[in-house]
């Protein structure tokens, strides 16, 4: 199969794949286009990078998908954006891998696949933190305070949590060798994610910008609340939305990865 042949097939997967989570409202319709995009680019890279993007993607949407009704009544009121993800929330998570798969594309080595895996681990981690967290975890702890949050806030964490995070990191890692990248490269990958999943919660505890609905008089990550009032910033930078914390996260983990691996 020519790497052409094999980028087109790519495209027609991960057009069907988003076009399923789509519809099972998994993706908005820009959600959709934006993964279709990142799964061509990642098929360009070769299909060992696509192979790794639909293991992260499918079990991160089954593992939101898990417990969804339960973990919507926990957290209703409280995060920003339910239920399908929108392109910025996609290129947010996924935009790290895309760049270092491009980057694969112009000058092939094992930096680009080792910062690749350290993005996907990162954003993993997180996910799997936050989705066992909120579905499982109980009363989550302000990372910095301690003091108690309402589940959903960013800067929660919970020991099923954590634990959820570390096995999410793992699981890159372990498939990225299953593939057959190096397994001198799964240390710093599964390092580069927990980091990128602990800088995740410490940028949510501190510069995420915290909004309060004074109708309700709780603390809310929805500009406008659920009860149809604006909740205004209260605290944190305003503008550095949740998003902007994810695409930090996913940052990280790809630059501690490529760090340590240099190290190595
Ligand atoms: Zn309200």
């Amino acid at each position: 199969m020519t790497s052409a042949t094999a980028t087109l097939l790519g495209a027609v997967t991960a057009a069907g794949i988003a076009g399923t989570a789509w519809r099972l409202k998994s993706l908005s319709a820009s959600g959709a286009a934006a993964a279709t995009l990142l799964g061509i680019v990642a098929s360009a890279a070769g299909t060992d990078w696509a192979a790794l993007l639909v293991l992260y993607f499918v079990s991160s949407s089954a593992l939101s998908r898990a417990g969804a009704s339960a973990k919507a009544r926990r957290t209703a009121g409280v995060v920003a954006k339910g239920g399908a993800r929108d392109a910025t929330q996609v290129l947010a998570n996924g935009g790290a891998f895309g760049l270092a798969a491009v980057a694969m594309l112009v000058s092939p080595s094992l930096w680009p696949a080792v910062a690749a895996a350290g993005a996907l681990a990162a954003s993993a981690a997180d996910t799997w933190a936050t989705e066992f967290g909120t579905w499982r975890g109980g009363t989550p702890r302000h990372v910095l305070t301690w003091q108690p949050l309402a589940p959903g806030m960013s800067g929660g964490v919970t020991v099923v949590g954590t634990l959820a995070m570390v096995v999410g990191a793992a699981a890159v890692a372990g498939t990225a060798v299953a593939l057959g990248w190096p397994a001198s490269a799964a240390p710093a990958v599964l390092l580069g994610g927990i980091a990128g999943a602990v800088a995740d919660s410490v940028l949510g505890a501190t510069v995420q910008e915290r909004r309060r609905c004074p109708t309700c008089d709780v603390s809310t990550e929805q500009p406008l609340h659920a009860c149809g009032t604006l909740a205004p910033v209260v605290g944190g930078w305003p503008g550095v939305s949740n998003d902007a914390v994810n695409a930090a996260a996913t940052g990280t983990g790809a630059l501690v990865a490529v760090l340590l691996m240099s190290g190595t």
